[in-house]
């Protein structure tokens, strides 16, 4: 620990999932929060060039002086596109839709797969009085080269998973994706879970999904599924996670729960 002089090593977990609509950002927010609310210092990389994830945690457009864009295009320094969020102890850095540009804009240049994991381990290294335990990367709805710069940056992958119908059908290109990256380019990745979100019990197509995704992926599937809940989707248009926003509601006590078993997936890990 700190303690010692050494600071901790924060968890990297991108959010990923080549589908759009599925819960990514969603996740990310609610996941930061209830994170943060445990205790966790949290920051939330928005690597969407639609910014849902800023806008959500109350970030407005013209406030975003600094975003990703500018760190992975090497204009800037992740620690200073970082700015604090309504929810103590979580910050983001937000995007902009200047990242719509920057796969063509860097193609050619040889670290370009490794632009965000340089400018977390810059981070790391420059002086912060509590460091960051935890870092959840938003992705953008395609295994494109914002994708692949969060899956070199990552210890490990959380996929959203919608109960619906198709579920399944776009899981196994991400995980081949996932595999390519970890040969190539990032040993160390692993699956930290899947998540089943927007769940409504009242659906037996939803409890079909369920059956189908626990069977093929096995333990890999968190216990805790988000419930397709009207307030987690009213929440962004204020500019709040649904924690601050209704914490009794069905999609807050989910994603509370989901920040636990989070947790004690780190802690198996981390002692294995
Ligand atoms: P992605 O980032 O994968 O594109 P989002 O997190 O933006 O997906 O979610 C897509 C839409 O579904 C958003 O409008 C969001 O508010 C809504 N949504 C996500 N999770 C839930 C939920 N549990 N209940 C109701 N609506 C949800
Ligand atoms: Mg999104």
């Amino acid at each position: 620990g700190s303690d010692q002089g050494t600071p901790a090593k924060p968890r990297v977990l991108v959010l990923a999932n080549q589908k759009g609509g599925v819960g990514k950002t969603t996740t990310a927010i609610n996941l930061g929060t209830a994170l943060a609310a445990i205790g966790e210092k949290v920051l939330i990389l928005d690597l969407d060039p639609q910014g849902n994830a800023s806008t959500g945690l109350g970030i407005d457009r013209k406030s975003r002086r600094v975003s990703t864009y500018h760190v992975l295009a090497g204009e800037s320094s992740l620690e200073n596109a970082i700015t604090e969020t309504v929810v103590p102890g979580l910050f983001v850095a937000p995007s902009t839709l200047d990242l719509l540009g920057i796969e063509l804009e860097i193609a050619h240049e040889r670290d370009r797969t490794h632009r965000l994991r340089n400018a977390i381990k810059a981070l790391m290294a420059s002086e912060v009085t509590k460091p960051f335990t935890y870092i959840l990367i938003d992705c953008p709805p395609s295994l494109n080269l914002l994708t692949i710069n969060a899956l070199t940056a990552a210890d490990a992958v959380l996929v959203p998973l919608q109960c619906e119908f198709f579920a399944l059908e776009g899981l196994s290109q991400l995980l081949k994706t996932v595999e390519q990256v970890r040969s190539a380019l990032n040993p160390q990745l692993t699956i930290h879970g899947i998540v089943l979100t927007m769940f409504d019990p009242r659906n037996n197509l939803s409890g079909q999904v369920v059956a189908d995704v626990r069977q093929f992926m096995g333990s890999k599937v968190y216990e805790t599924m988000i419930p397709r809940n009207v307030r987690v989707s009213e929440a962004p248009s204020h500019g709040k996670p649904v924690l601050l926003y209704d914490l009794k509601c069905a999609g807050s006590q989910a994603y509370l729960r989901l920040a636990s078993e989070v947790i004690q997936r780190e802690r198996a890990l981390r002692a294995a």
